[in-house]
């Protein structure tokens, strides 16, 4: 029999709370809606690692610390899921436009790569181009004049002229030109952040696509991502200090950052559509599994927070999930969903059984118990005064998330105690279920240091679920 097509789709940003706006555009094309979908990390490179590895990120260890932060962080594992296809026959295909879910990033074995920025930006020189340039320079011992000698010398003359008007500044002013007139002309930045594009470079693929090998796909949204406006209004640092942010995020920002928030979802909803649109056309849906799924959320203020990156709450890391089996599957279907969790890191194992096995088993997705870590503020901040230092300390702590029979407490693992636990209102938290959601911690931790060292019968013996 031919193996399904695998498409997992990341519509990054989407918070679980506005997967209606998805799910009213999905149904008619039989997917399948999941509930309680936690993610790992609350944001991109954690998160998306997990769904390749099928491991928390203290075990990936694609994850920020204090040293390394967002642009240094690598997944540098070599046994992701496009490993593991690419090994099975399959034609990877990998659309992107978040620059952290890429090739540079360890995003690997693939066949096809589409790389596009999300945030557009004009530049005089080409990262390989930069590395020319500092390898050179090493050489030279320094010098710009002898690098520039050198260049001459190889026949490099337009890189000699960027590289001078590079050097003289002209870079930023090119990218600032670029992103107010051309950009926002042109592609309609930042409403649209790349989704245009993507579809058209898969189109093509389908075009020439020869039907042989069954494909796999994964394609990266970014449209529900900020910014969602030309001028910028989620700033950062603005977590650091809560009255501050209370005055720049009042109701009204809000009010209006949430109204662009959807109105992103509804644009993407709607390229999603089209995709299945062309799949349709080209034959290629029926045999198809796709996987709908986002890997973080997003806050607009609330609680004196906004933004992602390092907060474990719900609007952060509780993420939609939507599935279509291939026609004909005869997929294995859980009884017991209610109470239950699913933790992205379920995907990678879910998708390659399925696969050796023929049938998908939509009951190895979920779990009694699953977690979520944060290493702390997962960007560069520089905080100005004290209030702000103080702040960045008190972030700047390893947190993990637990969801346990409906509780849900923080954990903040130097002070080991729960900064938070947060029941339903129809169950009340004693002291025993305290108690149990610290085990679950305990537990945890035990096998990711396991896990991670490649104690594989530990591990086994301490998994916190089956
Ligand atoms: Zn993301």
């Amino acid at each position: 029999m031919q193996k399904p097509n695998v498409f997992l789709i990341i519509l990054d940003t989407l918070r679980e709370d506005h997967g209606h706006l998805v799910w009213s555009d999905l149904e008619e094309f039989g997917f399948r809606r999941y509930e309680d979908a936690i993610s790992t990390s609350s944001w991109t490179t954690p998160a998306h690692a997990s769904m390749f590895t099928g491991h928390y990120p203290s075990v990936h260890g694609a994850h920020a610390t204090d040293e390394r932060k967002v642009d240094e962080v690598r997944l540098r594992r070599r046994d992701l899921l496009s490993t593991y296809l690419a090994g099975s026959g399959y034609e990877n295909h990998l659309l992107s436009a978040n620059p952290y879910i890429s090739r540079l990033f360890g995003f690997r074995d693939f066949h096809h790569y589409y790389e596009i920025m999300y945030n557009p930006s004009f530049k005089l020189l080409r990262p390989a181009e930069w590395e020319e340039i500092s390898s050179l320079k090493e050489e030279c011992g320094g010098s710009m004049v002898k690098v520039l000698k050198a260049l001459l010398k190889r026949g490099r003359y337009s890189l000699v002229i960027r590289s001078g008007m590079d050097k003289v500044g002209l870079s930023r002013a090119c990218d600032l030109l670029y992103q107010k007139f051309y950009v926002k002309q042109v592609y309609n930045w930042p409403f649209e952040k790349g989704s245009k594009r993507i579809l058209r470079s898969f189109r093509k693929t389908m075009r020439t696509y020869r039907k042989e090998r069954p494909l796999f796909v994964t394609m990266n949204f970014m449209e529900v991502h900020e910014p969602y406006f030309a001028e910028k209004v989620m700033e950062y640092n603005l977590n650091l200090d809560p009255s501050r942010l209370r005055k720049v995020i009042t109701p009204r920002v809000t009010d209006r950052l949430l109204e662009a928030y959807r109105k992103e979802i509804v644009y993407t909803s709607a390229k999603v559509r089209e995709l299945f649109q062309l799949l349709r056309e080209s034959g290629q849906f029926d045999r198809s599994l796709v996987i709908i799924v986002s890997d973080h959320g997003q806050l607009f203020g609330r609680k004196g927070r906004i933004g992602h990156g390092v907060f474990l709450d719900d609007e952060c890391i509780r993420v939609p999930l939507f599935i279509k089996y291939p026609l004909g599957d005869r997929t294995v279907i859980e009884k017991e969903r209610s109470g239950r969790y699913i933790s992205i890191t379920k995907l990678r194992g879910f998708i390659q059984e399925g696969i050796q096995r023929g049938r998908f088993d939509e009951t190895t997705l979920f779990d009694d118990t699953v977690f979520a870590e944060s290493f702390g503020i997962n960007i560069r901040v520089d905080p100005g005064n004290d209030v702000e230092r103080r702040r960045k300390e008190e972030l700047d702590k390893y947190r993990i998330a637990v969801y346990h029979k409906g509780h849900k407490g923080i954990f903040s693992v130097p002070e080991w105690k729960f900064d938070s636990i947060e029941s339903p209102p129809d169950l009340e938290l004693t002291r025993g279920m305290e108690d149990e959601l610290k085990a679950q911690i305990v537990r945890f931790l035990k096998t990711s240091r396991a896990e991670k060292h490649g104690i594989s019968t530990l591990a086994k013996k301490m998994k916190p679920h089956p």
